[in-house]
């Protein structure tokens, strides 16, 4: 039977189908502990419940606006300003999508041709390839390494570079690696764009999950980023509000108006009622109490994770202690084969699930992603059971 040529290239999202096989083992009684998904293991704030439930009592249960509500963006231009330091008409140049993953979509279908090749950082969040690829672009992927924090050198971004790439994504604090990009840096990625004419998405989502006193830089507020970038974000991880599929862009009026038209395709409008609850995300007072807390419990169980890795006598995991966003990307280079057959047999064998790094690009097959948006006790489990493994697997391995 003929599919689409494009979809046929492209499989599933490898996060989604471990976090699917653990569904499918925690429903047939197997106690696997799921370090896998970066989903808050927190509830949405009550707040914002509550306001989602008065919302559709109130009757916003049908079509609203393609754009999204006014009062949610104008909520988003004001959270802008305040937060990101960043001016955005709520009226021409913001968007409110279904999810930071659907406001990726838009962005990137807005600007890129079929054929055109986009700049992504190895390692980095797996979606963006295959939203590429199903509109015949060419995710181009550029290493970065441990000690540049994952974050490629410019030079390697140059040596990418062809008549073809016409964007370049970046994503700080980062998703693998919790590692944040400094405003040098960003400012020299900026300065790249501009040299080549480029487009940069720049994806925000962690933007409050920071630890150590560093500080967020928002990238369009650099000098020369404004015109040609796109800001996404979404209300999933700073708000545990994974299920409620919301998120947005702000760029250019001209831009937004392209990805308005792949927003409303497909979609119509996202559901009024969710809007509501945005909204109230950015604007209750109560709110930020909850979200500090959450960020307060991160911060501790980095520390647990962290402490549990650096007991190790002899350190066959490596794991850089992550600035921000809810993950540890561990080296298991000392054991000698793929992280894809590891996380596997990790699974398999200790019931402790993890990302393999090949998930991410394909420079990071000898990492694997564990997250901490998950309870203290399953963390400490997890990280013993992983080092305990780790161990008996060194000792398989013949001294050379
Ligand atoms: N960007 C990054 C780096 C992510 O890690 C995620 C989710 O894991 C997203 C975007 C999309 O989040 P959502 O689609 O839940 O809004």
């Amino acid at each position: 039977m003929k599919t689409n040529r494009l979809l046929r290239q492209i499989t599933g999202s490898p996060i989604h189908s471990i976090a699917d096989q653990v569904r499918l083992l925690q429903s047939r009684g197997v106690p696997v502990v799921a370090l896998q998904t970066g989903d808050p293991d927190f509830a949405t704030p009550e707040p914002i419940i509550r306001s989602a439930h008065q919302a559709m009592l109130d009757g916003l249960t049908h079509y609203a606006d393609s754009r999204g509500l006014p009062g949610l963006r104008a909520a988003i231009s004001a959270k802008l300003a305040g937060f990101n330091g960043l001016n955005y008409d709520p009226i021409s140049e913001v968007l409110v999508t279904c999810s930071g993953s659907h406001a990726c979509l838009c962005a990137l279908h807005a600007v890129c041709d079929p054929g055109d090749e986009v700049l992504i950082p190895d390692p980095c969040w797996p979606v963006y390839e295959n939203i590429l690829k199903i509109n015949g672009c060419c995710p181009v992927y550029v290493p970065g390494k441990p000690e540049n924090g994952f974050f490629p050198t410019i030079e390697d971004f140059e040596k990418s570079i062809t008549e073809k790439t016409a964007a370049i994504l970046i994503n700080t604090p980062n998703n693998p690696t919790g590692m944040i990009a400094s405003q040098e840096y960003l400012q020299a990625v900026v300065d790249f764009a501009c040299r080549h004419d480029l487009y940069i998405l720049s994806d925000e989502v962690y933007e409050s999950i920071i630890f150590s006193g560093l500080r967020h830089i928002s990238l369009a507020s650099l000098p020369g980023a404004w015109e040609r970038t796109f800001v996404m974000n979404s209300f999933s991880k700073t708000y545990a509000m994974t299920g409620w599929r919301i998120g947005y862009l702000a760029g250019p009026t001209e831009l937004i108006q392209e990805a308005h038209k792949v927003c409303q395709t497909g979609l119509t409008n996202i559901a009024p009622f969710i809007q509501v609850a945005a909204q109230t995300a950015l604007t209750d007072l109560e709110v930020p109490g909850y979200v500090d807390r959450m960020i307060a419990a991160y911060d501790r169980r980095r520390k647990l994770a962290m402490d549990i890795l650096n007991s190790q006598s002899d350190p066959i995991i490596q794991a850089a202690d992550p600035q921000g966003a809810f993950y540890l990307f561990l080296d298991l280079s000392r054991l000698g084969q793929t992280t894809d057959i590891l996380a596997a047999r990790l699974l398999e064998e200790e019931q402790v699930a993890v990302i393999p790094g090949g998930a991410f690009g394909p420079y990071s097959k000898n990492y694997i992603r564990i997250t901490i948006a998950a309870a203290d006790a399953e963390i400490e489990t997890g990280l013993t059971r992983l080092v305990r493994w780790a161990t008996r697997q060194m000792e398989t391995i013949p001294a050379s």
